[in-house]
């Protein structure tokens, strides 16, 4: 056997038979994504003690951060007006307070007299030697101290189910640390030595016991660095194969450039616009990547990405265009009702005169219409298809679907994109997006997608002023606001709708419409939007804030995408505090499209959170979707944001998707690779082949579209 080979079975024998591991283990294991051995040192610290040296206490010294082993004495609650827990620990030298404000009822259930604790904390003094809510560990015997004390200790990330039998952050260390030392028997490794040798990456063995048993803490982020290396380049290596296998598949459309609809559009699009209107460079360059990517025998696979408001939509027409000249279908699919018809109205808008038949296919057509949609559908006579997940249902058959745009498309998973595509014989693709995220970032997320960025805002925007509003100023804003409407604008006044909570919110926004509507602006016209309303409704409603018939529309976040009125140049966002920082940058982006001074207005009437006042302040001082995007990522981390496991990823251990160059360095290496030998056969990739086949024959489907 050669050695990798050992190796690679034992990093990916499953963890139950692992010592100190049964059933029970293995099960909990299983279920928090361990599988095997490797996973398992994968799971790494989310953070490290410095037991390092340990102080006797008699030697403790008053403001020190100190880390003491000691035996409990005694504890229990004391003190009448001000209760508190407390621990008596003792060492050879001396004895020492632990204090606690809070947590009673957990900490009585804790302890054991006689136990051994280690105990990292600030060193104060009150009646002796005095330290109030230390990091502590409880360790059963003096054996145990080995692993535990007298280093550098790592925390793992503890979950209840973990906890519960047993794995805390001692009882991993207790089964990582055996684990570590038959690796170390094996000697071994997952990446080639070219790779390591080429990027200054540790070994494996040496990167794990970095890890988790670092000898400092420059060591351990040497280990992580490796781990996260590693995790990001099978990953690409994944990507990379997959994307090899649609590019060299022929079997798809290949389109000619389109010559007589593009044209036809843009002059319609002077009629609309006085005569002046002209792509942006951006998107002209966009539409150049699209159309070589669409004449090519491959089915595209595209991502578009652009800021909102930046004319995607207008890039989605024109390439579904290219492929109603050369005689296909397009279908066009929105997350919301309210989108799809928006995209509908510009559709019909736009290709007036044009003899295209276009429908707008969501849940509250009338049956009749459905019906007739279907079958004009099914034979051919209907060109552009636009609707929301009423395109995937299984009725649904088109005659010849050669391309098909996704709106927003993080807001549908990887399944409903396979899905439409299985709606023609290997159709193009294109996803858009405003969620501008950076581009490695956006490859790896979306899988084998190719990119193109429309980087550049359609001239003559007015630019938009947005503050937070404090209580005492409503009143005023109210005069603004009405000053404003009396001048010929619209606004927006916008409440928040979370599922859970979606009743009360829907209370809410119908409640304040009444407000509005009697006391406070009874002479102007008000309109009232949410998700509860029928689609017919709703869309009569939207036609009337377009047509201008309400100056205001109060309504739920339904409206945060799509919408396309250039008139309406105010908004204020009620509870602002319930709304991620990309939402607000979305729905902000209803405004500011036309000429005229837009202003966005921020309200609560909470106490802010920290983390709120922070979405506030980045909001109100920039406008830019990428900066914004960039602190939303560092606010909350990309797991919460986009969410790998939904666009069909292997979930990440070790590495942190922000960062952008291990990313770049991964990816690209993995690129080379594959592209140099498009099925590692070649016997130096023989270890890339065989660990990209293990860990990722069980986790995921090879999905058919990313
Ligand atoms: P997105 O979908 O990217 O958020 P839209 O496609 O809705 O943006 O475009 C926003 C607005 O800008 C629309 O009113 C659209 O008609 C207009 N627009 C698009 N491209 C141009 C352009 N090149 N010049 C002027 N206006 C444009
Ligand atoms: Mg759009």
């Amino acid at each position: 056997m050669r050695p990798h080979e050992q190796a690679l079975r034992y990093l990916f024998s499953d963890v139950q038979y692992l010592k100190g591991i049964g059933p029970a283990k293995a099960k909990v294991l299983k279920e928090s994504g361990i599988q095997n051995v490797l996973d398992l040192f994968f799971h790494i610290p989310r953070k490290y003690l410095d037991r390092t040296q340990i102080t006797p206490i008699g030697e403790l010294a008053e403001g020190t951060v100190a880390t003491v082993v000691g035996e409990v004495v005694s504890f229990g609650i004391t003190g009448r007006r001000a209760r508190r827990f407390i621990v008596n620990l003792q060492d050879d030298s001396g004895s020492l307070e632990l204090v606690w404000f809070s947590g009673y009822k957990y900490l009585t259930d804790l302890f054991s007299p006689g136990d051994i604790l280690a105990v990292t904390g600030r060193v104060g003094v009150y009646n002796g030697f005095q330290i109030s809510h230390p990091d502590f560990e409880i360790i059963s015997d003096r054996d145990d101290e080995a692993i535990h004390t007298r280093r550098i200790i790592p925390i793992y990330p503890e979950t209840a189910s973990l906890k519960r039998i047993g794995l805390h952050s001692r009882g991993l260390r207790k089964i990582i640390r055996p684990a570590l030392d038959n690796l170390e028997q094996i000697k071994a490794d997952t990446l080639p030595e070219s790779l390591r040798r080429e990027f200054g990456l540790l070994e494996l063995t040496k990167a794990i016991s970095q890890t988790h048993f670092p000898d400092n803490f420059k060591s351990a982020e040497e280990g992580h660095r490796r781990l996260a290396f590693e995790e990001l380049f099978y990953l690409e290596l994944l990507l990379a194969a997959r994307q090899i296998k649609r590019t060299t598949q022929e079997s798809g459309i290949s389109f000619p450039r389109p010559k007589v609809l593009g044209r036809q559009l843009l002059d319609n699009l002077k009629k609309i616009y006085g005569g002046k209107f002209q792509l942006t460079n951006a998107q002209k360059r966009v539409l150049g990547e699209i159309y070589d990517d669409m004449a090519k025998p491959h089915p595209m696979n595209r991502l578009l990405q652009g800021d909102v408001g930046s004319g995607k939509t207008l890039v989605a027409i024109l390439t579904m265009l290219g492929a109603v000249e050369a005689g296909y279908q397009a279908a066009l699919m929105a997350p919301t009702e309210i989108l799809a018809e928006q995209h509908g109205y510009a559709i019909v808008k736009l290709l007036e005169g044009m003899n295209i038949e276009s429908v707008v296919f969501t849940g509250s057509i009338s049956s009749r219409e459905r019906e007739n949609a279907l079958k004009n559908i099914a034979n051919g006579r209907i060109k552009i298809v636009i609707g929301t997940h009423t395109l995937i249902q299984e009725k649904m058959k088109f005659n010849k679907l050669g391309l098909a745009v996704i709106d927003e498309q993080h807001r549908f998973g990887v399944a409903q994109r396979a899905s439409l595509s299985a709606k023609g014989q290997h159709p193009d693709i294109l996803v858009m997006t405003a969620t501008p995220i950076p581009r490695t970032l956006a490859m790896t997320l979306y899988g084998d997608l190719d990119v193109s960025v429309i980087d550049e805002m359609p001239p003559g925007r007015g630019a938009i002023k947005t503050a937070f509003v404090p209580l005492e100023k409503r009143t005023g804003l109210y005069e603004f606001l009405r000053s404003e409407v009396k001048a010929g604008r619209q606004a927006y006044i916008v409440y928040p709708l979370v599922e859970e909570s979606e009743k009360s919110d829907l209370k809410a926004a119908r409640e304040s419409y009444e407000r509005f509507s009697t006391e406070i602006f009874p002479e102007l016209r008000l309109g009232l939007i949410h998700g509860k309303l029928k689609g017919t409704e709703k869309n009569k409603v939207m036609d009337d804030f377009r047509k201008g018939y309400i100056d205001i529309l109060i309504g739920t976040t339904v409206i945060e995408v799509g919408l396309d009125v250039p008139n309406a140049t105010i908004m204020i966002i009620e509870h602002v505090e319930r709304f991620g920082l990309s939402q607000l940058h979305q729905l902000r982006g209803r405004i500011g499209r036309g000429k005229n001074k837009s202003y966005c207005f921020l309200l609560s009437d909470r106490n802010l959170s920290e983390d709120s006042e922070k979405r506030i302040n980045i909001i109100c001082s920039t406008q830019d979707g990428f900066k914004i995007a960039e602190a939303d990522l560092a606010i909350r981390g990309p797991g919460e944001i986009m969410g790998t496991r939904q666009h069909g990823l292997p979930e990440l251990r070790v590495a942190n998707l922000t960062d952008s160059y291990i990313l770049g360095l991964a990816r690209k290496s993995a690129f080379a690779v594959i592209s140099d030998d498009n099925h590692l056969l070649k016997p130096e990739n023989h270890l890339l082949r065989e660990v990209l086949i293990r860990k990722f024959s069980n986790k995921i489907k090879y999905s058919k579209t990313a």
